[in-house]
């Protein structure tokens, strides 16, 4: 067997892999622009603070909630058929106990419920790049590009969550692809470079047991390597065979709506976090750029709270985004407990919102069989 012939990659001609520079553009190979001197290459989302803007705020122009208002509770009739409903809805309530009840007491409670919505903005810029293929190089020949924060961006649908990708003005620039040296190639790695592999039936012997010939490589010991078709070269793929990279600045410009929401219970052992699900009548509402802390209320919880979420939000976006659009409600909630007597035992259940949805964890038409 020649021992040449059963080796050759490991020949001492083949040229080391060498040729293949890094997979990451180098640091030194992107332009410094002003105004995005950090920021990265590619890898995880890092948002920017927003600018300190003057903020305005219109003396005595803030609509406060109004003082009056009446809610009408709701009488035994609707009492009855908001139970009825509720034991329809369930295939094995009875409805008899509903239908047949005598209402001892109905008492109203009044919940109030403020909800805070701030709807954020952010930015995160990194460097990007692309095989060049003739994109349009807008570079810094026409001004210097235009802070993070002052790239104009369409604000899409408010209080809705969206995300949005921009290449940044004046930042483009075109660069000899670092990975191929602007050849387009790079060599094959499975060959090195040769464009032939071992033979994998006789493992490059050429030779097969009792000395046949390999007919598998004709006796050769080596194959064309598949990989690279024979060429021991492939297309980088980093510039996808074009040579060349077009650099730019690409800006993550990501919205959010961030809600806070509290509600001024009564102590009358009613859940309230069921109430998420329902409506209640509309006092208050307003919405502004920056809504500010609800003062004039009779209800002091509910102006605690509304100062309690408008600094929270401040706080927790205030830093990292920038606020956009605010807005803020309070709500009366109904919720009548009603308390009734069947086949001699007292019951009771909450109607609530304004849909009279009913809380009846213990309705004692649970138990009975269908009629
Ligand atoms: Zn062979
Ligand atoms: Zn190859
Ligand atoms: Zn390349």
């Amino acid at each position: 067997m020649n021992p040449q012939q059963a080796e050759p990659w490991a020949a001492p001609g083949n040229p080391p892999m060498s040729t293949e520079g890094p997979t990451a553009p180098p640091a030194s190979m992107l332009d410094s622009v002003a105004g995005y001197e950090s920021i990265a290459i590619g890898g995880e989302e890092r948002y920017l603070p927003p600018p300190v803007y003057p903020v305005t705020i219109a003396e005595g122009g803030q609509p406060q909630p109004v003082q009056q208002w009446s809610i009408a509770s709701i009488d035994e009739d609707a009492a009855r058929q908001a139970l009825i409903k509720f034991a329809s809805d369930h295939v094995t309530y009875s409805r008899r106990p509903a239908e047949e009840m005598v209402f001892k007491a109905l008492k109203p409670y009044n919940m109030y419920r403020y909800r805070l919505e701030s709807f954020t903005e952010s930015r995160s810029p990194e460097w990007k790049s692309e095989p060049y293929r003739n994109q349009i190089i807008d570079n810094c020949g026409f001004g210097p590009p235009p802070p993070p924060w002052e790239v104009a961006v369409d604000i899409p649908k408010m209080f809705e969550k969206s995300k949005k990708k921009i290449q940044v003005p004046q930042t483009a620039s075109v660069k000899e692809c670092h990975k191929c040296m602007a050849t387009g190639k790079v060599p094959c790695n499975k060959c090195f470079q040769t464009g032939q592999v071992k033979c994998w039936v006789c493992l490059g012997k050429g030779n097969r047991l009792g000395n046949d010939r390999c007919d598998h490589c004709m006796g050769g010991g080596k194959l064309s390597c598949k990989h690279c078709s024979g060429y021991g070269c492939q297309e980088c793929n980093e510039c996808q065979g074009q040579g060349q990279l077009f650099f730019y600045i690409q800006l993550t410009v990501k919205w959010e709506n961030n809600k806070f929401e509290q509600v001024v219970e009564q102590q009358c052992g009613f859940p309230t976090q069921v109430l998420s699900k329902v409506n209640g009548q509309q006092l208050f509402s307003d919405q502004q750029i920056q809504v500010y802390p609800v003062m004039n209320f009779p209800e002091s919880r509910i102006k605690q709270a509304s100062q309690q979420g408008i600094q929270e939000h401040w706080a927790q976006f205030g830093k990292s985004s920038r606020i956009i659009q605010q807005r803020h409600s309070i709500e009366l909630i109904p919720v009548t407990e009603v308390h009734f007597q069947w086949k001699g035992k007292d019951h009771t259940y909450f109607v609530y919102g304004t849909e009279n949805k009913v809380h009846a964890p213990e309705y004692p038409g649970k138990t009975c069989t269908i009629m």
